[in-house]
């Protein structure tokens, strides 16, 4: 398609317009991850058929766990992850295998939204419409009565779903000179800034190469976990003043070293670094484990001190355990709970900012506070930022000027942005939690639990985590007119997964958004998606 566009421009059959408005946006992504090979597929049975949460094609041997997807890599395996579902604690292991497979979860659980800002094909809730059986102890997968155990080999396609028993070869990404043309009349076509959504600076470069203009949100959390989930417990569960606060000069100077990396890579560009959001209990030890961690220590003769510690432990997590984590201690709520955490994060974000200045990067972060639901809220995390933004520059004696904006994710902030946005630069969309609390949908469990019902029976006409719901999309419009009333300079934009998908850039177009922030890979789908809607709000190609 790209090569007869190009063609008949070459032609003069069409105008750049016209070819750019020929293209599907989302067939880009058959140019950007690898496929399979096409003679090597027809001879392959689907064996089963889930949610195609990342594009692409995988083929590998299964591995039940983060760490032994690492491990195999890292000897030279091709692996494939299968999980029950992923945490941020996988994030290793996901990096390191071609493909994951995830038996719960949605568009916008965390295994689709890592796998698809990695660019890793992901298959989730295949547990949904298939019969499924995992068992971690045992190793073993099955599906739809195909039994697998680890090292077994399992193909699977990103973009339908598909899952396919044993090794499929795959066909790498190819470049494609006719690409770079049709994105160059895109970018010229269209209205609305491209920006991406990325954490580390090497999935921030990959956005930079595939035409982002910035980092539309940088998710701080998974830079808390791994090896700095100690020091980040260390500093919710202690007790004791002096390990509180080696905590947080322990996390400001890994803070401070992950924003100078991603500013430096993004010189010149804006990274809007969102504060801490995610539910606590992802920093604490998940408390069953914990409990037979002790039950094991305890058989094997354990000390009484120690027994007597992680008791302890237990008791301060159990007490901390939320029913509904998701609408509980989470985004601007923790730092106002704990303001140091805000304070130390946005010392890191100026610091950095600070230092690359005077060795002349032109660093550009901007700061956007998570979950705000009521005016208060931004104000009172507002001013506290500021006050570090200000010492920060006293005490470098650099001028720093970052913008501070907010996340509209809540209902309330959405239809009070008129008094909200008198404190904030920018306003981000945040459509995943907009998407779960407009509705009342939990984000994590639904796509799996009924949502292919609802779209069977014709109750919904799209998953309204992958396309702007136009109930949302209310709230979207509502959030817009009120930012604009409480400050007509406000800047708005949208970094939900909704962001990426081509209709939905339809809508935030026609809704007046400024910018739409997305995973790296769908950034070209983006461009290409959003010259689209300019050129038919004009009238058509024609
Ligand atoms: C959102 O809610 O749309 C969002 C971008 O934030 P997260 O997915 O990290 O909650
Ligand atoms: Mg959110």
């Amino acid at each position: 398609a790209l090569k007869i566009a190009c063609d008949l421009v070459d032609e003069g059959m069409i105008d750049e317009k016209q070819a750019v408005a020929m293209i599907e946006p989302r067939s880009l992504d058959t140019l950007l991850h690898p496929q399979f090979d096409a003679e090597a597929l027809k001879k392959a049975a689907i064996i089963g058929k889930a949610l195609g949460a990342s594009p692409g094609a995988a083929s590998g041997k299964i591995v039940f766990s983060a760490e032994d997807a690492k491990e195999w890599a890292e000897r030279g395996e091709k692996v494939v992850l299968v999980r029950l579902e992923t945490s941020p604690e996988d994030i290793e292991g996901m990096k390191a295998a071609q493909g994951i497979l995830t038996v719960r979860g949605g568009m916008t659980s965390h295994a689709a939204v890592v796998a698809r800002g990695m660019g890793t094909c992901c298959v989730s809730g295949c547990g949904n419409d298939n019969s499924v059986h995992i068992s971690y102890a045992d190793k073993v997968f099955e599906i739809n009565g195909h039994r697998f155990t680890e090292g077994d080999w399992i193909s699977l396609d990103g973009s339908t779903g598909n899952i396919y028993a044993g090794q499929i070869p795959t066909v790498a990404a190819t470049g494609n000179k006719n690409f770079n043309r049709l994105m160059g009349w895109a970018d010229a076509a269209r209205r609305l800034n491209v920006e991406a959504n990325a954490d580390n600076p090497r999935d921030a470069q990959q956005a930079v190469d595939l035409g982002a203009e910035g980092i539309g949100l940088c998710r701080t959390e998974h830079m808390f976990l791994g090896d700095r989930k100690n020091i980040i417990q260390s500093f919710i569960l202690s007790d004791d003043e002096a390990v509180k606060q080696q905590a947080l000069a322990d996390l400001l100077k890994v803070q401070t070293e992950d924003f100078l990396a991603m500013f430096k890579t993004m010189s010149g560009r804006d990274v809007v670094v969102r504060l801490l959001d995610p539910p606590l209990h992802e920093f604490l030890d998940d408390p069953r484990e914990l409990e037979v961690a002790i039950t094991k220590l305890e058989a094997a003769g354990a000390s009484e001190e120690e027994l007597a510690a992680l008791r302890a432990r237990l008791r301060r997590i159990d007490g901390m355990v939320e029913s509904n984590p998701m609408l509980g201690l989470r985004g601007c709520r923790l730092g106002i709970v704990y303001p140091e955490l805000t304070e130390m994060q946005v010392r890191a974000i100026a610091g950095a900012a600070a230092h690359l200045k005077k060795r002349g990067l032109n660093p550009k972060p901007e700061i956007m506070v998570p979950l705000v639901s009521t005016v208060e809220e931004l104000k009172c995390v507002r001013e506290q930022i500021e006050k570090v933004i200000q010492s920060v520059s006293e005490q470098t004696g650099v001028d720093l000027s970052i913008p501070i904006g907010c996340m509209i994710e809540i209902p309330r902030a959405a239809v009070t942005a008129d008094e909200i946005g008198q404190y904030a630069d920018f306003f981000s969309f945040g459509t995943n939690d907009l998407t779960q609390m407009g509705f009342g949908f939990s984000r994590d469990d639904v796509e799996s639990a009924f949502i292919p019902q609802y779209l069977s029976k014709k109750i919904l006409k799209s998953n309204p985590f992958e396309t702007l719901d136009p109930g949302i999309a209310k709230l979207v419009k509502l959030g817009v007119e009120g930012g604009h009333e409480a400050n007509d300079k406000i800047i708005c934009g949208v970094c939900g997964e909704t962001g990426g998908d081509p209709d939905s850039i339809q809508m935030y177009y026609d809704l007046g958004l400024d910018y739409v922030s997305c995973s790296p890979f769908r950034v070209p789908i983006a461009r290409l998606a959003a010259a689209q809607a300019k050129i038919k709000s004009n009238g058509g190609a024609r």
